[in-house]
């Protein structure tokens, strides 16, 4: 158990690569702070881990594009835990939109949701971490090459990379390390909004790997970048996508 006693928090943790990150890190021994938007998904992550791992599991509603609903978790997690040792950025959106009728609220709600939350979260548990804390963005492919129907979106999750590399350096001085993960198509509720079965098809023959990914191939990574061995590792993007991008 790689991250005994510690205290996670998990953003966007209801279902999907969020879920399954927090079952992960829990399984790893530490304690976790399971929050989205959607509090009966929450509830169900906290009664999955409670049963099946000796660690403690909290749920807290928390909008991240939200400054008050941040704030509140961060002091709802320290008057729990008193202390925060991981938090995983994982809470984004994706709508599909054409960028000629892209509307500016399309645009704000995407960059809100995706990258100001990455601002707003890291700053608020980066205040109270202690050496050897750990920040971790899940970023995605879309932050290195282009989507069509999803201009927003790429440019939210290439602004992340750019806030993991900045984050990395001025948080070096305390010793906390940051860094962001770059999924392929995972398999998550999300995903299965957007994908049809033609589409899923076309794109398993494009990844070397030939197959989705699943939320653990991606939890897998978070606890890795959570724990002391990768203590060496900062403002790394480490992409997970069966070699999608390599071609
Ligand atoms: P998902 O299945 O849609 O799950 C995301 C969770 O986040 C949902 O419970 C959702 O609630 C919640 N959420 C939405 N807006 C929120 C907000 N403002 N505050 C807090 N929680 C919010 O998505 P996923 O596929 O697991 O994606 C998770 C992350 O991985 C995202 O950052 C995404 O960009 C990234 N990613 C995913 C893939 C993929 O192929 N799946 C690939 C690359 C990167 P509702 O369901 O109620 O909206």
């Amino acid at each position: 158990m790689r991250l005994k006693g510690k205290v996670a928090i998990v953003t966007g943790a209801a279902k999907g690569i969020g879920e399954g990150i927090a079952l992960k890190l829990a399984e790893e021994g530490s304690n976790v702070v399971v929050s989205d938007i959607d509090l009966n998904g929450c509830k169900n992550v906290c009664d999955k881990i409670e049963k099946k791992y000796k660690v403690k599991a909290i749920t807290i509603k928390c909008d991240v594009s939200n400054k008050c609903d941040v704030e509140n978790m961060v002091d709802r997690t320290l008057k729990k835990f008193r202390k925060i040792d991981i938090l995983v950025n994982n809470a984004g959106i994706y709508p599909l939109k054409p960028f000629l009728e892209m509307a500016e609220d399309d645009w704000d709600k995407v960059l809100d949701v995706n990258l100001k939350s990455v601002f707003l979260c890291s700053r608020e548990a980066a205040k109270v971490m202690k050496a050897g804390a750990k920040i971790i963005n899940i970023s995605s492919i879309a932050s290195l090459i282009g989507y069509q129907n999803l201009a927003h979106y790429c440019a939210s999750k290439s602004g992340m990379n750019g806030l993991t590399r900045a984050m990395a350096l001025e948080l070096a001085p305390k010793k906390i390390n940051v860094n962001a993960i770059a999924p392929g198509a995972i398999e998550t509720p999300g995903l299965k909004k957007v994908f049809n079965k033609e589409v899923e098809k076309q794109i398993i023959s494009m990844i070397p790997l030939k197959r989705i990914g699943l939320p653990e191939d991606i939890a897998s990574a978070v606890a890795f970048l959570a724990s002391d061995e990768s203590s060496y590792i900062t403002g790394h993007v480490l992409v997970v996508d069966g070699g999608w991008t390599i071609q």
